[in-house]
């Protein structure tokens, strides 16, 4: 592989990071907050298959909750577990 390609894939990796951070549908500190939160909750109880501790961590913070809970979705986040799994990880490669 000579420089160029290589030039070209690191600006199209940066540009997809980009990408993905662009669709971040909360601010990077509050997914953070939100992981954490819901990583706590499924430590002490487990997942019981829903996204409870997301969903009121939602609307405990007044967070569009739609709009994130779509996000998580898309990204593998279907029951709390999930979103630790799945959507934390994609968010942490993103960040
Ligand atoms: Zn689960």
């Amino acid at each position: 592989m000579n420089t160029t390609d290589q030039d070209r894939k690191k600006a199209w990796k940066i540009q997809q990071k980009q990408l993905a951070r662009d669709a971040f549908p909360i601010a990077d500190g509050l997914l953070e907050s939100l992981f954490d939160a819901v990583d706590a909750g499924v430590e002490q109880s487990g997942c019981d298959h829903s996204l409870r501790f997301t969903t009121s961590w939602l609307l405990e913070r007044r967070q569009p909750k739609d709009k994130v809970l779509s996000w998580l979705r898309e990204h593998g986040g279907f029951c709390d577990c999930e979103v630790l799994a799945n959507a934390a990880d994609h968010w942490e490669q993103s960040r």
